[in-house]
């Protein structure tokens, strides 16, 4: 997707501040951070919502996670406690349109989100 942000970070057109990267997934900070680690984990396939996910993105939905896990352990956040959030559509907050797991710690998160 020529038009797509997350694309084209990973493409290498924009370099984010990458904290992660392997052949499935790139991860990288958040440019306005809700939490001191804020972190964001993006597929290289460009899907644009949950919506769009089919059976066969179930293992690359799973890197995602397996990311996040590893992310929580380099920024030392794992024991302490994170959050990990998928805005979908415009009512949840979802602004960029390639699917993304957002890795929030480094702070007590409360509940209900807002
Ligand atoms: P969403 O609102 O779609 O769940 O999350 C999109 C996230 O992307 C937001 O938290 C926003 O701050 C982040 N974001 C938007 N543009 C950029 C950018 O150019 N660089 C980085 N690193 N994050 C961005
Ligand atoms: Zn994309």
């Amino acid at each position: 997707m020529t038009d797509c942000l997350f694309c084209k970070m990973i493409a290498g057109e924009i370099q984010p501040d990458v904290v992660f990267e392997n052949e499935h997934v790139l991860a990288f900070r958040d440019i306005n951070p809700q939490a001191p680690t804020h972190i964001l984990v993006v597929p290289k396939e460009h899907i644009a919502t949950i919506n769009d996910l089919d059976e066969a993105h179930g293992w690359l939905v799973g890197q995602l996670y397996l990311a996040a896990k590893a992310i929580a352990a380099q920024e030392g956040i794992a024991e302490a406690g994170y959050r990990t959030v998928m805005n979908c559509n415009a009512g949840a907050g979802q602004s960029v349109y390639h699917i993304h797991l957002h890795v929030l710690g480094g702070r007590q998160m409360n509940w209900p989100p807002g």
